[in-house]
């Protein structure tokens, strides 16, 4: 049922009528929070999982609340793409991820970091000066578009012409397409003939419980099954894959005998701060 909770937005329980007066309420929050300068990007290392090293960040946006202290993501993102408020909020974040990620460059090489990137909600591929904001985002930063990595969901790519075309654009660009939570959608295979994707990312509900041996559970050999089909069909589409939500060694090492290089997780590293990165890096500067 609808509940008022000790603070003013009201929440409602899953299927219930379209939640109008809470995403008003958490959208006046949300402007006004983006005019105070309240949001922030935190960053998630990409590790090589046979060297061991960084070689990139995922962009991960956090809302330092004066009342409620840190908001994740999951609590404002779906009113943000709501309201419409995630279109600037997502230029707030890529504008940022590509000068934090220019200075990395800079200051450690092209060989330290290798991708940097946001998530990109599909209210933002609709806006028609999406392209024209990344471009502006690569040029005021310096940002060659080859480290830029966006991250899309099959449901927000699977959205007719205007999409495709943004997408090829920014294909020609140079900037890299990641089609992240992959496997959970229900057209995956399909879309990847149309979409200029450069990367999956292997969806963490096929990480969990992966090291369970093969004489467990048949839910972990289906989740076997699946990890190895998207790796087969990465490489014969010659796709890069990332394995997300890797929460211990085992699961690090099964990815690995099933053929995965790069991998995310909290067993590798949390996201964090741009200095706990900036400190992560200059620990592995190639001399
Ligand atoms: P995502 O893009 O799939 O990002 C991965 C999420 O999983 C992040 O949560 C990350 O902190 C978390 N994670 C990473 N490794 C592990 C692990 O080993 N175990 C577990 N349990 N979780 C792990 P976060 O930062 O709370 O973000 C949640 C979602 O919110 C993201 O999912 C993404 O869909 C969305 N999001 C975050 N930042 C942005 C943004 O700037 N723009 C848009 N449009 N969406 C964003
Ligand atoms: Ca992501
Ligand atoms: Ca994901
Ligand atoms: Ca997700």
């Amino acid at each position: 049922a609808k509940q008022r909770g000790k603070d003013n937005w009201v929440r409602f329980a899953p299927g219930m009528e379209r939640p109008v007066v809470a995403d008003a309420q958490l959208g006046a929050d949300l402007r006004r929070g983006l005019e105070a300068g309240e949001f922030r990007v935190v960053y998630q290392p990409l590790v090589d999982l046979h060297l061991n090293r960084v070689i990139g960040v995922e962009a991960l946006v956090r809302w330092q609340h004066p009342t409620r202290g840190v908001v994740s993501p999951a609590d404002f993102i779906p009113a943000a793409e709501r309201t419409g408020l995630i279109v600037p909020l997502g230029r707030f974040v890529l504008r940022e991820t590509c000068r934090q990620a220019a200075q990395w460059l800079a200051e450690f090489g092209p060989e330290v970091l290798q991708k940097a990137g946001p998530n990109v909600s599909a209210r933002q591929l609709h806006d028609p000066d999406f392209v024209d904001d990344v471009r502006a985002a690569l040029a005021d930063s310096g940002l060659p578009g080859e480290l830029l990595v966006l991250e899309l969901t099959e449901s927000a790519v699977l959205r007719g012409q205007q999409v495709s075309r943004a997408l090829h654009e920014l294909h020609d660009m140079g900037v890299r397409l990641a089609l992240d939570d992959f496997g959970t959608g229900e057209s995956s295979l399909s879309l990847l003939r149309a979409f200029p994707a450069s990367i999956v990312k292997l969806d963490k509900s096929f990480v969990d419980g992966i090291e369970l041996d093969d004489d467990g559970t048949p839910e972990a050999a289906a989740r076997q099954a699946v990890a190895r089909a998207v790796i087969q069909m990465a490489g014969a589409l010659d796709l890069d894959t990332v394995a997300e939500g890797i929460e211990n060694e085992e699961q690090a090492e099964r990815l690995r005998r099933l053929g995965y290089s790069l991998g995310q997780g909290f067993h590798l590293a949390e996201p964090m701060s741009p200095a706990e990165v900036g400190a992560m890096l200059a620990g592995q500067r190639v001399a």
